[in-house]
């Protein structure tokens, strides 16, 4: 292997180092681990330039410890992903022998042994998170990371296994032994930083995709997220199910007596009991500032009514006294079930939202159901009006 090649591997690895150390900067954990393990390895490879500018038989240690440390790096960043700080005293343990006996081959100055033991070390530390991640390959980009890891993994128990057979008697650079772990690890180390690099991007654009679909007060779908749950429910149009749409009564005299901070626990408590009554498959939102909204997929009127007549009641029934209001706090509901009219669901929360209109205007703390918003006049039961607050 030229001298040309053994210069590019520190610098193909140290340029991996940072771009995961910019990954990282975005919040993704584990490329701070990719990063480290990148930089260590670079490291490693750098050191036979270390070795020309000051001969001294210290940097054999000195390339050990980088490529177990890098390695031990390695399974972390690994690990984050499919089950954090699984065996960390065991993979520590493995990393303290392996530099340990690779230290004692330097003395004794057995070349073969301290080869061995470094390769047998790292083969070690990528291969164990490969148990404690075969059965939890979600996606291709984590099935495309475990298989670069157990070519990696292979990688070092082979060259470890053939130690022998590949090291020369002359120098160390020029020996197969050093051609083959050089070749390999420039085609293997670039499989393994693409695949790395592919997961936690992905990672990053599902947290972004999270963030723009949730809420972050209540923890709740935004009015995006709940648009695009429905059109990931159903696909087509939903053709049957209910809406319920929710609103706080006279939030703002909450805010004006309380604070905006017992504001925003009031939001946080009624989405908890939001949650606490929604069926399984129901999709909940916070669709304003204090306005929430409910898909019931399989629900009619009836039983629409009947879950928000629970929620209306234990919200009256809860809120204040947990969040040690002076007034009660109420809040309304508005319902409609989906029809076979219907152009968008957006007709039904419409009429969902009259409904709310006629239950605030009949009083607040009830429940009101509208049909059709095609008969403009058409009365809206009011369901289990009023049952406790005034
Ligand atoms: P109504 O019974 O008619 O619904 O009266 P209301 O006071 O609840 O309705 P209004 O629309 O007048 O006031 C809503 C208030 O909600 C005004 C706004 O300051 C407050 N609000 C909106 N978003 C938030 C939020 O995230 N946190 C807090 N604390 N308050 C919010
Ligand atoms: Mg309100
Ligand atoms: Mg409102």
């Amino acid at each position: 292997m030229g001298e040309n090649f053994a210069f590019f591997l520190p610098v193909m690895m140290a340029s991996f180092g940072v771009v995961f150390a910019f990954v990282w900067t975005l919040g993704i954990r584990a490329a701070g681990y990719w990063s480290a393990a990148y930089l260590c390895v670079a490291g490693g490879f750098a050191v036979p330039a270390g070795f020309a500018l000051l001969p001294t038989p210290l940097w054999g240690f000195v390339a050990d410890l980088l490529f177990a440390s890098g390695f031990l790096l390695f399974s972390q960043a690994l690990l984050e992903r499919w089950r954090p700080n699984w065996l960390l005293r065991a993979r520590i343990a493995i990393w303290a022998l392996s530099v340990l006996l690779c230290a004692m081959s330097l003395l004794l100055d057995n070349l073969p042994f301290e080869l061995v033991s470094s390769d047998f070390g790292c083969f070690l530390l990528i291969g164990l998170p490969l148990i404690a991640g075969r059965d939890r390959l979600d996606n291709w980009s984590d099935g495309t990371l475990f298989g670069a890891a157990a070519l990696v993994a292979l990688d070092n128990l082979m060259r470890g296994s053939t130690v022998p057979l590949t090291l020369s008697s002359d120098s160390f650079l020029n020996s197969d032994y050093a051609f083959l772990m050089q070749a390999l690890a420039c085609v293997l180390g670039l499989f393994l930083a693409l695949a790395a690099l592919a997961a936690n991007m992905l990672d990053l654009l599902a947290r972004y995709r999270r963030d723009a679909l949730h809420d972050p007060l209540s923890g709740l779908l935004n009015r995006r997220g709940f648009d695009d749950a429905i059109g990931q429910r159903t696909r087509k149009l939903p053709t049957q199910g209910s809406l319920i749409v929710c609103d706080i009564d006279h939030f703002k005299t909450i805010n004006d007596a309380h604070g905006h901070a017992l504001g925003d626990r009031v939001i946080v408590a009624l989405a908890r009991i939001l949650m606490e009554f929604a069926p399984a498959d129901a999709i909940t939102a916070r669709f304003g500032g204090e306005e929430f909204i409910m898909f019931l997929p399989d629900a009619d009127a009836a039983r629409a009514a009947t879950t928000a007549n629970d929620i209306r009641e234990s919200v009256a029934r809860e809120v204040a006294s947990h969040l040690g209001l002076s007034r009660p706090l109420t809040a309304s509901f508005g319902l409609s079930a989906v029809q076979p009219g219907d152009a968008a669901i957006h007709d039904a929360i419409a009429r969902a939202d009259a409904a709310l209109y006629e239950a605030k205007m009949h009083g607040r703390n009830r429940v009101c159901v509208r049909r059709a918003l095609a008969v403009p006049d058409a009365p809206a039961a009011s369901l289990k009006s009023r049952a406790r607050s005034g």
